[in-house]
């Protein structure tokens, strides 16, 4: 079932909502449901959500639904496995943690809180349901978002998608260490027979991973030696993969890397934990740990940030749609400068943060709009920044239409004087540290993107502009500045060539 909670335009209640009733609908009706979120946050808040609600029908509903993520420690994970297992477990509200890999048995119902990025994913977690011969739901509940709405009025397109491929640069040096790890756990590993498999990266990866205790060299060839399963030890989400400790009056609730401890255990921060709110009193990159204790405020925080970008070397490049398009390495400098105070969307409050900035090389495509493409957007009285912006944000939203990627993993820049002739640049990077090979073909997907881009903001409904063409969840500066009609003129720049 695809549920659209804004198929009339943008309501009162948001999917959130919708979906933690439809979770309390399903568990009330002895359905038992798993629910997935696109964020560990949202797993927890609808978990604390549905729980309050149930708490008035019995106190048994409410403690028979509870949340799930990585984050947990293992054995709070079995747990809840185990009550799934046994049916004492109602509703378990997830990300995608429980979607692969982790024996569930079949539930009644899954409900999917947002399109999770991938046909893949989709398929995975609506497999969750389905025992034997019986019946089983699942529902797909609309964000409002570029790709969720375009979903939703083309769910012809929906349902006939095919799965996306998997890209992976099996040459980035992160993505063989981790092979590595796997590979050694699991048969010693030999340095003239193995190469075939895993290339002459083996020279510098070697004696890297000795050197960190993570292999040991045997006469039988290279054995892992590192704490933990190796399969635990690669992350498959990020490779920026240091790991903050949160920990609350010495005891360790979870743990972090270093891209989510910025983004949401800065100093200040409120952490939702299992249902239970948490100041962060202490962000200690160092060691690196987090200090939090347990708050009760009704406010929430966000992070802002600002990306600098420098191109390390130009790999290859074109001419795309008329414009001047380039493939290739950059280093990305992500400084978090502060982060807003929230009561639901009333800003409270402003506050700066100090953090060290987050830099890594990855790959990424970038592009110099025309000169007459600029003087356009000026000589109709637009702002060019708030036009660029505005058509990074459709461009990111409408990237999982084109390569398997998830927005979140995306990164966009654009600056109005950039380019080699000082003019406007739009990049579009990897978020994963060295690339894992989304754009490789960028080339081949930017005449498409623009005009999906294009036809996305233009036929969108809304005056101003709105989550579901050109504002960003995940904007480090606060969609500002945004300005639509600028939007839909670059984009139709960009396509102009092509229409
Ligand atoms: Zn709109
Ligand atoms: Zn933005």
């Amino acid at each position: 079932m695809l549920y659209n909670p804004f198929f009339d335009g943008l309501g009162e209640r948001s999917t959130h909502q919708e979906t933690k009733d439809l979770l309390l609908s399903c568990v009330k009706n002895d359905l038992q449901s798993l629910c997935f979120t696109g964020s560990r946050k949202m797993a927890e808040l609808i978990t604390v959500w549905a729980r309050e609600d149930a708490r008035r029908t019995s106190a048994r509903l409410a403690n028979s639904i509870s949340a799930y993520r990585t984050g947990f420690l293992p054995e709070e994970r079995r747990a809840i496995e185990r009550e799934l297992k046994e049916g004492t477990m109602k509703g378990v509200v997830s990300t995608n943690a429980l979607e692969l890999g982790i024996d569930l048995g079949s539930l009644d119902a899954v409900l999917i809180s947002g399109f999770p990025g991938t046909m893949i994913s989709v398929r995975q977690q609506a497999g969750r349901a389905g025992r034997r011969s019986t019946a089983s739901l699942a529902i797909l509940i609309a964000q409002a978002n570029p790709l969720d709405q375009y979903f939703m009025h083309h769910p012809d397109r929906f349902f006939k998608r095919a799965h996306e491929n998997a890209i992976v640069d099996v040459a980035n040096p992160y993505i063989v260490s981790g092979h590595l790890l796997c590979a050694t756990s699991e048969l010693p590993l030999r340095e003239d027979g193995d190469r075939e498999f895993f290339g002459d990266s083996l020279d510098s990866l070697l004696p890297e991973l000795v050197a960190g205790n993570l292999l040991r060299k045997t006469p039988r060839g290279f054995v892992y030696t590192g704490r933990g399963r190796a399969s635990e030890a690669v992350s498959l989400s990020s490779i920026l993969s240091e790991t903050f400790r949160i920990v609350c009056s010495g005891r360790l609730l979870e743990t972090l890397d270093r891209a989510q401890a910025y983004r949401e255990a800065h100093k200040g921060a409120i952490l939702l934990h299992e249902g239970e709110t948490y100041l962060v009193n202490e962000m200690d990159p160092e060691t690196p740990t987090i200090r939090v204790t347990p708050t009760d405020v009704d406010y929430s925080t966000q992070p802002l940030k600002e990306i600098h970008l420098t191109v390390v070397e130009t790999l290859d490049q074109r001419v795309v749609a008329g414009m001047r398009s380039f493939f290739g390495e950059v280093e990305v400098t992500e400084q978090y400068t502060g982060y807003k105070i929230k009561r639901g969307d009333t800003i409270l409050g402003l506050e700066p943060l100090s953090l060290p900035p987050l830099s890594f090389r990855t790959k990424a495509f970038w592009f110099n709009p025309q000169e007459h493409s600029e003087q356009k957007v000026e000589s109709a009285g637009l702002d060019l920044a708030a036009g660029l912006h505005g058509a990074e944000h459709a461009i990111i939203a409408l990237m999982p239409l084109h390569v398997l990627c998830d927005r979140w993993n995306i990164g966009v820049f654009s600056s109005p004087a950039f380019g080699e002739d000082g003019g406007p640049a739009v990049f579009v990077y990897d978020g994963y540290e060295g690339g894992i090979g989304l754009y490789e073909k960028a080339f081949e997907i930017l005449p498409d993107l623009f005009e999906t881009a294009y036809h996305l903001v233009r036929d969108c409904g809304c005056e101003k502009g709105c989550p579901s063409c050109i504002y960003s969840p995940k904007c480090g500066n606060d969609n500002q500045p945004l300005d639509k009609n600028a939007t839909i003129l670059l984009l139709a720049e960009f396509c102009g060539s092509l229409l």
